[in-house]
């Protein structure tokens, strides 16, 4: 989508170059005459950025600027003035008012185009960090919430327990509370680990693929019992890979806990091995919601979670996790998914028997 630019000036001549220049550099144009009308447009339109003149009868571009500073939607929009007057204190003046940039009129349309350019970048990094911090927020309310809801279920069913004939049938539901906080805590030390990058922590050694993938499929059954979904391993004997092994498993279960969460009630999941080039190909594929297009390219980022993933747990981190521990053994990790139809998230890892570059042997 086209990025909007609010152009506020009482001169229809100044508007009008404005206006050329920027449309021809692919920037969509609003226009304002004067303050009263910049200021609802900020917020009617939420413009990307803001040119603003200085010299306009009634409202000035200072008493402008300081208005939509207080306001809910022109707080953080860039704002260039435009002035006629070249002189320090008016620059100043502006700047302290908050806004970004000023341009002096008569400006060269190269340095202007320059200014807003820069000035939108800045605002597009500011965005992004932004949301980082509120996917990041959203995750780890998440995690804190789970970890105290698992404790006092622990709490809550230990004393029934206590009170009850028959304590035994209440170790369930505190077996799955404690197992269910201690993978959330887990996934945060794993991730410190892996993001120090601990030496030695990541070493590999020829691994059967396939029995790691059992152990994993064991890990993911009761989940896959409660949502009636089949796990098929395919039959395969592929030679071992350089891997770590606890890395690997956790991979895999990563990948499955994920194929069975957001898979189909009552479908299926297929693992497949393939040996191409001396590489495995260790596939999970599901049927499940699948992921559109425009979201494939930020699953693997830390914290992210894709729009409609509200209905279903999750702190995005694992993903996350499964990039940087295959990376972290020499491997890959890739996607192909459809939404509606499903999904298949393939790891790679490079074959023992073949010689591979850069692979960290265990001493
Ligand atoms: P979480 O599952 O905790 O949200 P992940 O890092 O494992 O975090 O996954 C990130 C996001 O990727 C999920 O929120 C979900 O939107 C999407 N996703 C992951 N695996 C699948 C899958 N098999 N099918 C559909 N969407 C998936």
């Amino acid at each position: 989508m086209k990025e909007q630019i609010l152009i506020v000036d009482d001169e229809h001549y100044t508007v009008e170059l404005l206006r050329y220049n920027l449309e021809k550099e692919n920037y969509g144009t609003l226009v304002a005459r004067n303050g009263e009308e910049a200021i609802d447009a900020v917020q009617c339109h939420a413009p990307d950025l803001v040119l603003l003149d200085v010299m306009m009868p009634e409202l000035n571009g200072w008493e402008t600027c300081r208005i939509l500073r207080e306001s809910s939607k022109g707080g953080a929009v860039p704002i260039i003035m435009l002035t006629a007057i070249s002189d320090e204190e008016a620059r100043i003046k502006g700047l302290a008012l908050g806004a970004d940039d000023y341009v002096t009129k008569p400006f060269s349309v190269r340095e202007l185009l320059l200014k807003v350019r820069k000035c939108l970048d800045r605002q597009r990094k500011i965005n992004l960090l932004r949301t980082k911090g509120q996917e990041m927020e959203t995750s780890l309310r998440y995690m804190v919430h789970e970890v105290r809801n698992s404790l006092s279920v622990i709490g809550g069913y230990s004393s029934l327990a206590l009170k009850k004939d028959d304590p035994r049938k209440h170790l369930g539901t505190i077996t799955a509370a404690a197992v269910h906080a201690a993978s959330l805590l887990n996934d945060v030390s794993l991730l410190a680990r892996l993001e120090k990058k601990e030496s030695g922590s990541l070493s590999v050694e020829p691994i059967d693929i396939v029995a790691v993938t059992k152990d994993a499929v064991d890990m993911a059954l009761d989940a896959a019992k409660k949502k009636r979904i089949e796990i098929a391993v395919m039959k395969s004997t592929p030679s071992p890979v350089w891997v770590h092994r606890t890395g690997a498993k956790q991979v895999l279960i990563n990948l499955l806990t994920n194929a069975v969460k957001y898979g189909r009630e009552g479908g299926r999941v297929w693992i497949y091995f393939d040996e191409r080039n001396g590489w495995t190909d260790v596939s999970v594929k599901d049927e499940g919601c699948g992921i559109l297009p425009d979201e494939l390219h930020r699953i693997f980022d830390k914290f992210y979670r894709a729009a409609g993933s509200e209905q279903v747990k999750g702190a995005g981190l694992g993903l996350y996790i499964v990039k940087l521990l295959t990376e972290g053994m020499g491997g890959k990790i890739n996607v192909v998914s459809e939404r509606g139809t499903g999904s298949t998230f393939t790891a790679s890892f490079p074959e023992a028997n073949v010689t591979h570059n850069s692979i960290q042997v265990v001493a």
